[in-house]
């Protein structure tokens, strides 16, 4: 088994997880330790542990404005600056 999108090897900037909207920075296979966790216990790197995401879409809305997002949470473009933003701080490199 040939695991994970390897279409952004070899890309100057730090590989991010291959998983959508995922921040976290690749380490193995393309993907996070995260979600590579996942593909090898359960051969599916989007597989969801559900357990939390209980709370009332309410309480979800107070968070998100809250925190300045809208009341349908982040979007695509927040998650990519928050992406940007995690590497701008953090230089393992
Ligand atoms: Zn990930």
């Amino acid at each position: 088994m040939s695991g994970g999108n390897q279409y952004r090897a070899g890309h100057p900037e730090p590989v991010s997880c291959a998983v959508d909207f995922c921040p976290d920075p690749a380490k193995q296979s393309g993907w996070c330790h995260k979600h590579y966790g996942r593909w090898r216990r359960h051969g599916d790197p989007l597989h969801e542990v559900q357990r939390r995401q209980r709370l009332p879409e309410r309480e979800l809305i107070r968070l998100r404005r809250m925190v300045g997002l809208g009341d349908e949470g982040p979007t695509a473009v927040d998650m990519r600056r928050w992406k940007r933003d995690e590497y701008d701080e953090t230089e393992e490199i």
